[in-house]
């Protein structure tokens, strides 16, 4: 069962649901329940098989995080998501209008194989999806969003789901918009989402995967975790939403084959943001003024860190 877990199931997870993908896809089924399905069924396994093999114990026991992390799921899911994919198509409409750019339609090389075309727009979406992360880690107004991430201190499947639904927009709009302006079909999209939704469902896992060379590839929990890391230097790296191939190229990828995690996980920033409070006071919390700044609390006497 161990090797199981921690050789095998990642590897399949990802080949199984961009097969599945792939067959739903030739004989004419609904794309959407292709992906939507096995991300459901991944997630309840790895939530299963977290508490029978997990990779750290402690990390299975709640440190006044689940209501959180279980809130911002359920607005992730059934609000941010719903809203974007309604609002994805009219940005783009304003945006054609605004660029005169109607041309870059057909940028996009779809006369290549399916699968090469699904390929490439996993390089091209990540593209925008590492800076745009990499964004949220260098500006303070942006950090203040993305603190909600990293102030969990455990890691675990469902805190997969901890993000502001600005932060969760922007992220999404980077990575989709690009390939939508140049003219990717859908199905090429959907291709996309099918091959990188197990890699991200399972990136926060508390499983003890050893993936080898695949961490090399895919941003997997091994190497997602140093991304959490409360030390700095440690954080700022592995920027990349599924794969690493950006952070190789532009030399912030960390990964240890032998010591794979950080001492520990959490805010990494020194800074006041208030990662006990409520998800709701989290997520309006980015209205605080100066928030980054050391020493915030006490130069506010009109109280903008609620923390304090
Ligand atoms: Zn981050
Ligand atoms: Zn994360």
């Amino acid at each position: 069962m161990k090797f199981f877990v921690s050789r095998i199931f990642f590897p399949m997870a990802v080949i199984g649901s961009f097969f599945i993908f792939l067959v739903v896809r030739e004989t004419g089924g609904n794309l959407e329940i292709a992906i939507f399905l096995p991300s459901i069924a991944l997630m309840l396994l790895a939530v299963y098989l977290e508490r029978k093999i997990p990779f750290l114990a402690e990390w299975n026991t709640p440190q006044r995080d689940l209501g959180t992390d279980l809130t911002s799921a359920g607005v992730a899911m059934f609000v941010t998501e719903p809203i974007l994919k309604l609002a994805g198509p009219v940005i783009m409409v304003a945006l054609y209008g605004l660029l005169a750019r109607q041309d870059a339609f057909g940028l996009f090389p779809t006369a290549l194989p399916f699968v090469l075309q699904v390929l490439l727009a996993v390089l091209i979406a990540e593209f925008g999806s590492y800076w745009v992360h990499r964004w949220h880690h260098a500006s303070p107004r942006l950090w203040w969003l993305h603190a909600l991430h990293h102030g969990s201190r455990r890691l675990y499947a469902i805190n997969n789901f901890r993000v502001h639904p600005v932060n969760h927009a922007l992220s999404v709009f980077a990575g989709i918009l690009p390939l939508m302006f140049i003219g990717a079909p859908a199905d090429v999209l959907m291709g996309y989402l099918a091959l990188t939704s197990p890699v991200v469902l399972l990136q926060h896992a508390n499983l003890p995967f050893r993936n080898g060379l695949l961490n090399y590839v895919f941003s997997t929990n091994e190497v997602h975790r140093w991304h959490h890391s409360t030390v700095p230097d440690e954080a700022n790296r592995n920027f990349g939403r599924a794969i690493v191939i950006w952070d190789l190229v532009f030399g912030t990828f960390r990964y240890s084959s032998q010591a794979n995690k950080p001492q520990a996980v959490g805010l990494f920033d020194g800074g006041t943001y208030p990662a006990d409070l409520s998800y709701v006071r989290q997520v309006f919390s980015m209205f605080r003024r100066d928030p980054r700044a050391p020493g915030c609390c006490d130069r506010c006497a009109s109280g903008c860190c609620a923390s304090a």
